[in-house]
């Protein structure tokens, strides 16, 4: 069709369709990558996560990638909202607004009910974004701490890193500068935390090479050190994805089968993998209580 030859109209009319269609489209998206998310089924095809999966293999921008998966697992907890979406009344936008209210609370301990998830939404439908965002900060309970953690790109090297901390974290931050003012004076905030974490992944790393102990040749290696192996020969990621983000032992050989925990019926792998490699052990339906 030669949409210059369209009357006014029926260009206007053929614009709306299209725009219905698309939000159905996009919650049937939604629906489908929940199916996916529920096999785990990126696993088998060597993603990370649904993310990495969205990404580099639907080809979505980060920022939408993010977006639609945070919208696919709030419609799990509030299915009503699929309906609103369909109808246009709130957006990608809208639904990452309500997500970072109800996570912040649930921090708090203050998670909120279906009800009032729910009556979140019916208050921010229809609204402009700057109005929901202030409807949402003025339902949090804390709204100095309803600031989301923000990565922003400096240069090829350098990233700005926000948070908003406690005054708690200050008073640590302030004692360790002073614990390492010999060693390290004038510490940026920056060089600190880069210590911090070198300190918590050579310490928290399970693969770490433990301090040799006197031990007989002829004794069993203890489980520890055992796992301490697999870690290493794995090189501290998924044997499957590479993935460094939540780490198991897995039995090749399910212990349910009659698997041992030897060595060679050991391997690491990320908890997506691991998942993936039971439902396909047991079935999706027998794991469903064990998944998120
Ligand atoms: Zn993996």
């Amino acid at each position: 069709m030669n949409l210059k030859t369209m009357n006014d109209t029926n260009l206007i009319a053929k614009t709306e369709s299209l725009v219905r269609e698309e939000r159905v489209l996009l919650t049937t998206v939604l629906r489908h990558l929940h199916e996916i998310n529920r096999r785990r089924l990126y696993s088998s095809m060597g993603y990370k996560s649904l993310f990495d999966f969205a990404v580099r293999h639907l080809g979505y921008p980060e920022d939408q990638a993010y977006r639609r998966i945070a919208a696919m697992k709030l419609i799990q907890e509030v299915p009503e909202i699929e309906k609103k979406m369909n109808a246009g009344e709130i957006s990608l936008t809208h639904i990452g607004l309500a997500q970072s209210l109800f996570r912040q609370e649930k921090k708090m301990a203050n998670e909120f009910s279906h009800e009032q998830k729910l009556s979140v939404f019916d208050q921010i439908a229809n609204k402009p974004v700057r109005e929901a965002e202030r409807i949402t900060l003025s339902l949090s309970s804390a709204p100095e701490l309803a600031k989301p953690d923000r990565v922003n790109t400096v240069s090829e090297n350098l990233v700005e890193l926000k948070f908003t901390a406690s005054i708690e974290l200050r008073k640590k931050v302030e004692s360790l500068k002073g614990l390492l003012a010999h060693q390290h004076p004038n510490l940026s905030l920056g060089e600190l935390f880069e210590q911090l974490c070198d300190l918590g992944l050579s310490e928290w790393n399970p693969g770490k090479i433990a301090a040799p102990r006197k031990c007989r040749v002829t004794q069993k290696p203890s489980q520890a050190q055992i796992l301490r192996g697999v870690f290493q020969r794995a090189n501290t990621q998924c044997e499957n994805c590479s993935s460094v983000y939540a780490l198991e032992i897995d039995h090749v050989v399910p212990q349910a089968k009659g698997g041992n925990s030897e060595v060679e019926n050991l391997r690491i792998l990320c908890r997506s993998c691991n998942q993936r490699s039971a439902i396909k052990e047991f079935g999706a339906k027998k794991m469903e209580q064990y998944l998120n």
